[in-house]
């Protein structure tokens, strides 16, 4: 098959979160799977060029028509950890994708409409015809609406479209403005609520939704978190649109690329091991320690790696620093906030704790930093509202490093408690109540086990790291799903 991959995000080029991850494991797995596989992504100038291979333009003067006129783009191609990848650049005043950032601009759902009428005018013109095109989340959403109301009639009629929902929380609501500059026109039409009118707001239409009532399959990325999607108010207002088209819609598990993510090979940590040797992470532990001050003892390091987002369970994050330290474990956190208040209480909380022996806070993005973290530390915590799939448990189960998460959404389906999951398949700690009594009591278990019954910690520590979230089987339900639609 012939996949084209239509994404915001590439891991590790342009990643702000999970979706980056996806989109690159995702591609390796399924063209390692003998099918051919395209990305097509916003060529923005904050990425890591360093990590673009023979980046060249390789489409001169690519003509998107935008409102009333035309936006002139070149398209790059290189290749990303050997995936090929095309890279859209507009020429125009607007400069929507130089902005020194991925997300987060009073124009967003505007860039990536026109991200998503030039990807497909980039597919139509290079008369390239991919069986499926795989969308990512709302930036996507209205490239499968495009393609059914007006570039199957100019010759992609055979095309098909799988969207996968990453973060149901965002969706990109616009208004007429838009269906003017794609050039969908018609407002009556699409302010009908079969179409894109936004279920919540009746004046407003939503990306998302086009996505969903487009697409030829939908998916998210757990399969606990599909059903939170349609019966919980998890689905963010999109539960009746998910129950409306049931039969194209489900949850199929991320997995983690272990070609990154691999303490066996894993260039960015001092000492590489493996469940045999896995002694040496502890000279993973001590470089952390090393690189943050912190006193070398007996202690486990607790951590936090994420996005500092309200979904992430702030309040419960900043209070398990104060807890790790009252029983006796040190704590590291490593988080980009999404907006300035969140960024100020986190500073807050560093100068408060900063000098402690015990704790260091790190506020920004930091791959290399986010794999000496994995490696080093005994456990993480994942104490989210609602987690889609989550990656960092997966990630931390690699490392051996023991999770301690909230049982909703991916982490419900990935993460089965110590103390009260079927003895097969226990992996780490859970707890379901939004509440600091939750979380404390099940640090408490996970702290105590640590220090009481090392050896029953250490095969917690063995069952997470011989448990297969590779993109194997995932990467299998994609292949099915998309060889499904493409015969439909
Ligand atoms: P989400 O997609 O909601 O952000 P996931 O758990 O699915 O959460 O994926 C998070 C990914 O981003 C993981 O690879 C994690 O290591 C990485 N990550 C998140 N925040 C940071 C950060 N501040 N520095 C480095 N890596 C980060």
């Amino acid at each position: 098959m012939y996949i084209i991959e239509v994404a915001s995000e590439m891991a590790p080029l342009a990643k702000v979160g999970g979706l980056a991850d996806v989109v690159l494991g995702l591609s390796r797995e399924i063209s390692i799977r003998g099918n051919s596989v395209e990305i097509i992504l916003p060529k923005y100038d904050c990425m890591r060029y360093d990590l673009i291979f023979g980046l060249t333009p390789t489409y001169h003067d690519l003509q998107v028509p935008w409102g009333d006129g035309v936006i002139s783009c070149t398209v790059w191609f290189g290749f990303v950890s050997d995936q090929k990848c095309f890279f859209i650049e507009p020429h125009s005043p607007e400069n929507f994708f130089n902005r020194n950032t991925f997300y987060g601009c009073t124009d967003d759902v505007q860039r990536f409409a026109f991200f998503s009428k030039a990807a497909l005018e980039f597919i139509l013109k290079t008369d390239k015809r991919p069986d499926v095109i795989h969308c990512h989340d709302w930036q996507t959403g209205l490239v499968p609406v495009m393609l059914a109301e007006m570039y199957q009639h100019a010759g992609m009629s055979n095309q098909r479209v799988c969207y996968t929902i990453h973060n149901f929380k965002h969706q990109g609501v616009f208004g007429g403005d838009i269906l003017h500059a794609t050039g969908l026109h018609r407002p009556d039409y699409y302010y009908q609520y079969e179409k894109l009118r936004d279920n919540s707001n009746p004046s407003v239409l939503n990306c998302m939704k086009g996505g969903i009532v487009y697409s030829n399959f939908v998916s998210t990325v757990s399969p606990r978190h599909a059903f939170e999607a349609r019966f919980t108010d998890q689905g963010h207002g999109l539960g009746d649109t998910l129950n409306r088209h049931q039969e194209k819609f489900g949850g199929v598990l991320n997995g983690v690329d272990y070609n990154t993510w691999n303490p066996e090979i894993d260039h960015h940590i001092p000492a590489k091991y493996t469940c045999d040797t896995i002694q040496d992470k502890y000279h993973n532990k001590d470089a952390l320690r090393d690189r943050f001050w912190l006193t070398k003892d007996m202690k486990p390091i607790i951590a936090y790696i994420g996005r500092l987002d309200e979904q992430k369970g702030l309040d419960l994050i900043y209070h398990a620093a104060f807890h790790s330290l009252n029983r006796g474990a040190q704590f590291i956190l490593l988080g980009s906030g999404s907006n300035n208040e969140i960024n100020n209480k986190f500073g807050h909380l560093k100068n408060q704790l900063n000098n402690s022996p015990d704790c260091h806070i790190e506020i920004g993005f930091n791959e290399e930093l986010a794999h000496l973290i994995y490696a080093g530390a005994d456990m993480v915590i994942v104490p989210s509202v609602f987690e889609p799939c989550g990656l960092t448990q997966l990630i931390a189960m690699r490392y051996g490093t023991i999770p301690i998460v909230r049982a909703v959404g991916g982490l419900y389906d990935t993460v089965f408690d110590k103390d009260h999951a079927h003895s097969w398949e226990r992996n780490g700690f859970t707890f379901n109540d939004l509440d600091t009594y939750a979380i404390e009591s099940t640090m408490n278990r996970a702290i105590s086990l640590f220090y009481d019954y090392p050896h029953d910690f250490r095969q917690l520590m063995i069952n997470g790291m011989k448990s297969d979230y590779s993109w194997r089987r995932p990467g299998e339900n994609y292949v099915n799903i998309f060889d499904y639609i493409r015969h439909k």
